[in-house]
Protein backbone atom coordinates (compact mmCIF):
# COMPACT_ATOMS: atom_id res chain seq x y z
CA UNK A 1 0.00 0.00 0.00
CA UNK A 2 1.34 3.31 -0.98
CA UNK A 3 2.89 5.00 1.91
CA UNK A 4 1.91 8.39 0.87
CA UNK A 5 -1.76 7.70 1.62
CA UNK A 6 -3.51 9.11 3.99
CA UNK A 7 -5.95 7.05 6.73
CA UNK A 8 -9.58 7.25 7.95
CA UNK A 9 -10.62 4.74 10.54
CA UNK A 10 -13.74 3.75 11.73
CA UNK A 11 -13.69 1.24 14.88
CA UNK A 12 -15.71 -0.83 16.66
CA UNK A 13 -18.84 -0.97 14.16
CA UNK A 14 -21.10 -3.22 15.28
CA UNK A 15 -23.42 -4.95 12.69
CA UNK A 16 -26.18 -7.99 13.36
CA UNK A 17 -25.70 -10.58 10.99
CA UNK A 18 -25.70 -14.04 9.21
CA UNK A 19 -22.37 -15.30 8.86
CA UNK A 20 -21.11 -18.62 10.46
CA UNK A 21 -20.20 -22.43 9.38
CA UNK A 22 -22.85 -23.63 11.73
CA UNK A 23 -26.44 -23.69 10.82
CA UNK A 24 -27.60 -21.69 13.69
CA UNK A 25 -25.75 -18.65 13.16
CA UNK A 26 -26.79 -18.21 9.84
CA UNK A 27 -30.65 -18.88 11.13
CA UNK A 28 -30.36 -16.20 14.54
CA UNK A 29 -27.82 -13.91 13.60
CA UNK A 30 -25.18 -12.46 16.28
CA UNK A 31 -23.15 -9.48 16.68
CA UNK A 32 -19.65 -8.50 14.39
CA UNK A 33 -17.69 -5.93 14.67
CA UNK A 34 -15.75 -4.49 12.18
CA UNK A 35 -12.63 -2.27 12.22
CA UNK A 36 -11.89 -0.48 8.66
CA UNK A 37 -8.76 1.51 7.84
CA UNK A 38 -9.84 3.59 4.63
CA UNK A 39 -6.32 4.42 2.41
CA UNK A 40 -6.86 7.63 0.33
CA UNK A 41 -5.77 11.35 0.17
CA UNK A 42 -7.22 13.49 2.26
CA UNK A 43 -5.64 16.50 1.14
CA UNK A 44 -8.06 17.47 -1.08
CA UNK A 45 -11.14 17.54 1.28
CA UNK A 46 -9.02 18.77 3.59
CA UNK A 47 -8.17 22.37 1.81
CA UNK A 48 -11.65 22.61 0.39
CA UNK A 49 -13.34 21.82 4.21
CA UNK A 50 -15.44 19.66 1.09
CA UNK A 51 -16.85 16.02 1.92
CA UNK A 52 -17.43 15.51 -2.05
CA UNK A 53 -13.85 15.76 -1.86
CA UNK A 54 -13.23 13.07 0.28
CA UNK A 55 -14.78 9.68 1.54
CA UNK A 56 -17.81 9.99 3.85
CA UNK A 57 -17.15 7.80 7.00
CA UNK A 58 -20.54 7.52 7.07
CA UNK A 59 -21.63 6.19 4.16
CA UNK A 60 -18.56 3.91 4.28
CA UNK A 61 -20.44 2.46 7.48
CA UNK A 62 -23.98 2.24 6.27
CA UNK A 63 -22.48 0.72 3.17
CA UNK A 64 -21.19 -2.06 5.38
CA UNK A 65 -24.15 -2.72 7.05
CA UNK A 66 -26.19 -3.26 4.35
CA UNK A 67 -23.50 -5.38 2.30
CA UNK A 68 -22.89 -7.20 5.50
CA UNK A 69 -26.74 -8.07 5.88
CA UNK A 70 -27.83 -8.73 2.95
CA UNK A 71 -25.01 -11.60 2.24
CA UNK A 72 -24.28 -14.23 4.12
CA UNK A 73 -20.84 -16.24 4.33
CA UNK A 74 -19.78 -19.37 6.18
CA UNK A 75 -16.27 -18.20 6.36
CA UNK A 76 -15.17 -14.52 8.23
CA UNK A 77 -12.34 -14.97 5.73
CA UNK A 78 -14.75 -14.64 2.58
CA UNK A 79 -16.79 -11.75 4.22
CA UNK A 80 -14.01 -9.71 4.39
CA UNK A 81 -12.70 -10.61 1.27
CA UNK A 82 -15.82 -9.87 -0.62
CA UNK A 83 -16.47 -6.59 1.36
CA UNK A 84 -12.58 -5.31 0.47
CA UNK A 85 -13.76 -6.20 -2.97
CA UNK A 86 -17.05 -4.08 -3.16
CA UNK A 87 -15.92 -1.37 -1.16
CA UNK A 88 -12.85 -0.70 -3.33
CA UNK A 89 -15.30 -0.79 -5.92
CA UNK A 90 -18.14 1.45 -4.41
CA UNK A 91 -15.87 4.38 -3.80
CA UNK A 92 -13.70 6.18 -6.46
CA UNK A 93 -11.39 7.44 -4.20
CA UNK A 94 -10.59 4.42 -1.88
CA UNK A 95 -6.99 3.38 -3.07
CA UNK A 96 -6.59 0.95 -0.51
CA UNK A 97 -8.22 -0.85 2.83
CA UNK A 98 -7.51 -2.81 5.53
CA UNK A 99 -10.76 -4.62 6.87
CA UNK A 100 -11.06 -6.47 10.77
CA UNK A 101 -14.27 -8.28 11.41
CA UNK A 102 -14.64 -9.63 14.65
CA UNK A 103 -16.96 -12.30 15.88
CA UNK A 104 -16.88 -11.77 19.65
CA UNK A 105 -19.91 -14.37 20.20
CA UNK A 106 -18.01 -17.11 17.86
CA UNK A 107 -19.25 -21.00 19.07
CA UNK A 108 -15.82 -21.84 20.73
CA UNK A 109 -16.79 -23.83 24.07
CA UNK A 110 -13.66 -21.38 26.17
CA UNK A 111 -13.59 -18.15 27.86
CA UNK A 112 -12.06 -15.84 24.82
CA UNK A 113 -12.60 -11.75 24.33
CA UNK A 114 -12.84 -12.11 20.88
CA UNK A 115 -11.51 -13.64 16.97
CA UNK A 116 -11.26 -11.81 14.05
CA UNK A 117 -9.87 -11.94 10.37
CA UNK A 118 -7.92 -8.83 9.18
CA UNK A 119 -6.60 -8.50 5.26
CA UNK A 120 -5.16 -5.72 3.57
CA UNK A 121 -6.71 -5.05 -0.12
CA UNK A 122 -5.40 -2.47 -2.58
CA UNK A 123 -5.69 -1.41 -6.12
CA UNK A 124 -2.84 -1.93 -7.81
CA UNK A 125 -1.14 -0.33 -11.00
CA UNK A 126 -0.42 -2.69 -14.37
CA UNK A 127 0.60 -2.72 -17.61
CA UNK A 128 -0.54 -5.25 -20.18
CA UNK A 129 0.68 -6.19 -23.43
CA UNK A 130 -1.87 -6.91 -26.52
CA UNK A 131 -0.41 -8.67 -29.99
CA UNK A 132 -2.24 -10.10 -32.49
CA UNK A 133 -1.29 -11.34 -36.06
CA UNK A 134 -4.06 -13.37 -37.45
CA UNK A 135 -7.36 -11.76 -38.66
CA UNK A 136 -8.85 -9.49 -37.46
CA UNK A 137 -5.80 -7.67 -35.59
CA UNK A 138 -7.38 -4.82 -34.47
CA UNK A 139 -11.00 -6.62 -33.54
CA UNK A 140 -9.06 -8.78 -31.43
CA UNK A 141 -7.30 -6.05 -29.79
CA UNK A 142 -10.15 -3.61 -29.26
CA UNK A 143 -12.46 -7.35 -27.79
CA UNK A 144 -9.38 -7.44 -25.45
CA UNK A 145 -9.74 -3.71 -24.18
CA UNK A 146 -13.36 -4.44 -23.99
CA UNK A 147 -12.77 -7.36 -21.81
CA UNK A 148 -11.01 -5.82 -19.44
CA UNK A 149 -12.92 -2.88 -19.30
CA UNK A 150 -15.81 -4.97 -18.59
CA UNK A 151 -14.94 -6.18 -15.26
CA UNK A 152 -15.46 -4.91 -11.90
CA UNK A 153 -12.14 -5.73 -10.20
CA UNK A 154 -10.32 -3.69 -13.09
CA UNK A 155 -9.92 -0.07 -14.04
CA UNK A 156 -8.89 0.71 -17.57
CA UNK A 157 -6.83 3.95 -17.32
CA UNK A 158 -5.27 4.15 -21.27
CA UNK A 159 -4.58 1.93 -24.20
CA UNK A 160 -1.72 2.92 -26.15
CA UNK A 161 -1.59 3.50 -30.04
CA UNK A 162 -1.51 -0.02 -31.81
CA UNK A 163 1.49 -0.54 -34.31
CA UNK A 164 1.86 -2.35 -36.95
CA UNK A 165 5.38 -4.44 -36.12
CA UNK A 166 7.57 -7.26 -38.20
CA UNK A 167 6.85 -10.57 -36.37
CA UNK A 168 10.20 -11.25 -33.85
CA UNK A 169 12.18 -14.57 -32.65
CA UNK A 170 12.33 -15.22 -36.56
CA UNK A 171 9.57 -17.54 -37.21
CA UNK A 172 7.83 -16.44 -40.63
CA UNK A 173 4.37 -15.08 -40.09
CA UNK A 174 2.06 -12.16 -40.80
CA UNK A 175 2.76 -8.64 -39.51
CA UNK A 176 1.85 -8.10 -35.85
CA UNK A 177 -0.63 -5.19 -34.72
CA UNK A 178 0.37 -4.55 -31.07
CA UNK A 179 -0.55 -1.89 -27.90
CA UNK A 180 -0.03 -1.82 -24.13
CA UNK A 181 -2.63 -0.78 -21.70
CA UNK A 182 -2.55 1.22 -18.05
CA UNK A 183 -5.11 -0.64 -15.81
CA UNK A 184 -5.49 -0.93 -12.33
CA UNK A 185 -6.69 -4.13 -10.39
CA UNK A 186 -7.88 -5.11 -7.86
CA UNK A 187 -6.78 -9.09 -8.69
CA UNK A 188 -3.50 -10.80 -7.17
CA UNK A 189 -1.04 -11.20 -10.49
CA UNK A 190 -1.63 -14.98 -10.77
CA UNK A 191 -5.43 -14.20 -10.99
CA UNK A 192 -4.69 -11.13 -13.50
CA UNK A 193 -3.15 -13.71 -15.40
CA UNK A 194 -6.17 -16.20 -15.53
CA UNK A 195 -8.19 -13.37 -16.47
CA UNK A 196 -5.92 -12.63 -19.38
CA UNK A 197 -5.64 -16.75 -19.99
CA UNK A 198 -9.66 -16.56 -20.13
CA UNK A 199 -9.37 -13.58 -22.99
CA UNK A 200 -6.95 -14.70 -25.33
CA UNK A 201 -9.51 -18.58 -24.83
CA UNK A 202 -12.32 -16.64 -26.03
CA UNK A 203 -10.09 -15.17 -28.96
CA UNK A 204 -9.23 -18.22 -29.40
CA UNK A 205 -12.43 -20.28 -29.23
CA UNK A 206 -13.38 -18.01 -32.44
CA UNK A 207 -10.28 -18.25 -34.29
CA UNK A 208 -10.16 -21.79 -34.33
CA UNK A 209 -12.95 -21.54 -36.52
CA UNK A 210 -12.58 -19.04 -38.60
CA UNK A 211 -8.30 -18.29 -38.45
CA UNK A 212 -6.25 -21.05 -36.81
CA UNK A 213 -3.82 -20.00 -33.92
CA UNK A 214 -2.23 -17.43 -31.39
CA UNK A 215 -4.93 -14.69 -32.77
CA UNK A 216 -4.39 -12.88 -29.32
CA UNK A 217 -1.55 -12.34 -26.93
CA UNK A 218 -1.74 -10.79 -23.41
CA UNK A 219 1.64 -10.33 -21.64
CA UNK A 220 1.50 -8.91 -18.22
CA UNK A 221 4.84 -6.56 -18.34
CA UNK A 222 4.55 -5.17 -14.87
CA UNK A 223 2.60 -5.11 -11.67
CA UNK A 224 3.34 -2.15 -9.63
CA UNK A 225 6.83 -2.65 -8.74
CA UNK A 226 6.62 -6.50 -8.14
CA UNK A 227 9.77 -8.77 -9.10
CA UNK A 228 9.31 -12.36 -9.30
CA UNK A 229 10.93 -15.13 -10.93
CA UNK A 230 7.81 -17.74 -11.03
CA UNK A 231 8.32 -19.24 -14.44
CA UNK A 232 4.24 -19.24 -14.63
CA UNK A 233 4.44 -15.38 -14.38
CA UNK A 234 7.66 -13.59 -14.21
CA UNK A 235 7.41 -10.13 -13.45
CA UNK A 236 8.67 -7.48 -14.71
CA UNK A 237 7.77 -9.39 -18.36
CA UNK A 238 11.66 -11.32 -18.72
CA UNK A 239 12.25 -9.71 -22.33
CA UNK A 240 10.22 -6.63 -22.85
CA UNK A 241 13.79 -4.85 -22.35
CA UNK A 242 14.79 -6.63 -25.72
CA UNK A 243 10.70 -5.49 -27.56
CA UNK A 244 10.47 -2.43 -29.67
CA UNK A 245 6.74 -3.53 -29.93
CA UNK A 246 6.73 -3.18 -26.44
CA UNK A 247 8.73 -0.41 -25.17
CA UNK A 248 7.56 2.02 -28.16
CA UNK A 249 3.50 1.40 -26.07
CA UNK A 250 4.89 1.39 -22.64
CA UNK A 251 7.68 4.73 -23.98
CA UNK A 252 3.81 6.23 -25.29
CA UNK A 253 2.05 5.26 -21.62
CA UNK A 254 4.84 6.10 -19.18
CA UNK A 255 7.84 7.41 -20.40
CA UNK A 256 8.69 8.04 -16.73
CA UNK A 257 7.63 4.59 -15.25
CA UNK A 258 11.34 3.47 -13.96
CA UNK A 259 11.91 -0.51 -14.33
CA UNK A 260 12.35 -2.41 -11.05
CA UNK A 261 15.09 -4.25 -12.00
CA UNK A 262 16.76 -1.76 -14.27
CA UNK A 263 16.38 1.77 -12.59
CA UNK A 264 15.89 3.13 -16.18
CA UNK A 265 12.46 4.65 -17.32
CA UNK A 266 10.87 3.36 -20.33
CA UNK A 267 12.15 6.37 -22.57
CA UNK A 268 15.48 5.53 -21.67
CA UNK A 269 14.95 1.78 -22.19
CA UNK A 270 13.24 2.61 -25.80
CA UNK A 271 16.43 4.62 -26.66
CA UNK A 272 18.57 2.51 -25.76
CA UNK A 273 17.11 -0.19 -27.85
CA UNK A 274 16.85 1.83 -31.40
P1 LIG B 1 3.14 -16.91 -24.48
O1 LIG B 1 3.02 -18.14 -25.32
O2 LIG B 1 4.23 -15.99 -24.85
O3 LIG B 1 1.81 -16.17 -24.38
O4 LIG B 1 3.50 -17.39 -22.98
C1 LIG B 1 2.50 -17.75 -22.11
C2 LIG B 1 3.03 -18.35 -20.83
O5 LIG B 1 4.08 -17.58 -20.26
C3 LIG B 1 1.89 -18.33 -19.84
O6 LIG B 1 1.33 -19.60 -19.71
C4 LIG B 1 2.48 -17.81 -18.55
O7 LIG B 1 2.34 -18.74 -17.50
C5 LIG B 1 3.93 -17.55 -18.84
N1 LIG B 1 4.34 -16.21 -18.35
C6 LIG B 1 5.44 -15.96 -17.59
N2 LIG B 1 5.54 -14.65 -17.30
C7 LIG B 1 4.49 -14.03 -17.90
C8 LIG B 1 4.04 -12.66 -17.96
N3 LIG B 1 4.71 -11.64 -17.36
N4 LIG B 1 2.89 -12.39 -18.66
C9 LIG B 1 2.22 -13.38 -19.28
N5 LIG B 1 2.59 -14.70 -19.26
C10 LIG B 1 3.72 -15.02 -18.57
Amino acid sequence: MANDLDEIRIRGLRIFAHHGVFPEETRLGQMFVVNATLYTSTRKGGLADALEDTISYADVCLFLTDYLQKNTWKLLEAAVEHTCRALLTRFPLLRGVELELEKPSAPIPLPFDSVSVCVKRSWHRCFVALGSNIGDTKGYLDGAVEALKADPCIRLKRVSTYLVTAPYGGVEQDDFLNGAVELETLYAPEELLDKLHTIEQAAKRERLIHWGPRTLDLDILFYDDLTQDDPDLTLPHPDMQNRDFVLRPMAELAPHFVHPVFHKTMAQLLKELQ
